[in-house]
């Protein structure tokens, strides 16, 4: 069982849990982005286990309804095997969401895998015509050039930060030259995208500026933060704006919570109190 204190985080070890959660934040008017934990697996077993149990959830999540998808990590389905394993497993989800309707986002890893998921998400996204979306991260030096590149795609970009310490020959690694090519990149999918930008940020400024872009270009675009962080900004935001909560849920939480709390130490005194006021 997840003890309190993580479960700010994460929604709980079970599909059952997650979707629970989901229907919470359906009744909120928030959508749900629901992850399996789970990845660098470098052999085959786990990477079939994991896309099996996302097909199984993708079942659950067309029973059930609701504004609910689902986001998949390349080397959680196999890209550390091999990128032929990957492709496949990511393709069998994939082609069984497109059937039931379920929207699949490919969250993005360190820069040596970047080639590989664009490659596997574009060809994706053009076979069903949108349904797919992909991560893309403004820390490195060749996203903008990615952006522009995938403007022509039928699928979704989400914009985040990027959250893996790279090299500074490929990235930036200064917070404030980050957050300039953040905003350079919101200008620029926000020009090209006419299938909508999403916004993988919890930060207010980058949040506000998307919306006077919005009111600029009329691009539509929606905003995802992560599970336990600013989730009364999110309910509030979903007054005005669609708004999603990324929910990571299943028996790995452990490396997930560790993450939190070591990108921002106020995350496990915000996960404190959230246990202590119940
Ligand atoms: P930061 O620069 O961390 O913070 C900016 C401001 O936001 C802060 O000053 C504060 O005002 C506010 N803020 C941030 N955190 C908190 C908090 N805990 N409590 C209160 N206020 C806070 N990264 C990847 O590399 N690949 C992915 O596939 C990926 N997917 C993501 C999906 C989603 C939905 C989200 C939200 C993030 C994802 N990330 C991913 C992580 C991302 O790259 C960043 O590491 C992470 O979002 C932190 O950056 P930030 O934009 O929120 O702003």
């Amino acid at each position: 069982m997840i003890p309190p204190i993580a479960s700010t985080f994460v929604a709980g070890e079970t599909p059952a849990e997650a979707l629970d959660h989901a229907r919470r934040l359906n009744d909120r008017d928030v959508g749900a982005i629901l992850n399996l934990l789970g990845e660098h697996y470098d052999a085959p077993g786990p990477a079939a286990a994991d896309r099996d149990a996302y097909r199984d959830l993708v079942e659950d999540i067309a029973g059930a309804g609701g504004d609910v998808c689902i986001s998949v990590k390349p080397s959680q389905v196999g890209l550390d095997v091999g990128e032929e394993t990957f492709r496949e497993n990511l393709s069998a989800v994939v082609d069984h969401a497109a059937e039931r309707d379920v929207f699949v986002w490919v969250d993005m890893e360190d820069h040596t895998t970047t080639d590989a998921t664009l490659a596997a998400y574009e060809d994706l996204a053009r076979e069903h015509d949108g349904g797919v979306g992909v991560c893309l991260q403004a820390n490195l030096e060749r996203t903008r050039e990615d952006v522009a590149r995938l403007a022509d795609v039928p699928g979704k970009v989400r914009l985040v930060k990027g959250a893996y310490d790279e090299p500074s020959e490929v990235a930036y690694t200064d917070k404030a030259r980050v957050n300039e090519a953040y905003r350079e990149l919101l200008e620029l999918a926000f020009e090209r995208y006419d299938g909508g930008v999403a916004v993988g940020s919890h930060d207010p400024e980058m949040i506000e500026y998307a919306t006077e872009l919005h009111d600029e270009h009329g691009t539509d675009f929606e905003i995802q933060m992560l599970m336990g962080v600013r989730e009364d900004a999110q309910y509030d935001l979903a007054a005005d704006h669609e708004v999603w909560q990324y929910v990571p849920y299943g028996d790995r939480w452990l490396s997930y919570f560790y993450r939190r709390v070591a990108e921002r130490k106020e995350n496990l005194l915000f996960a404190a109190r959230a246990v202590l006021t119940g």
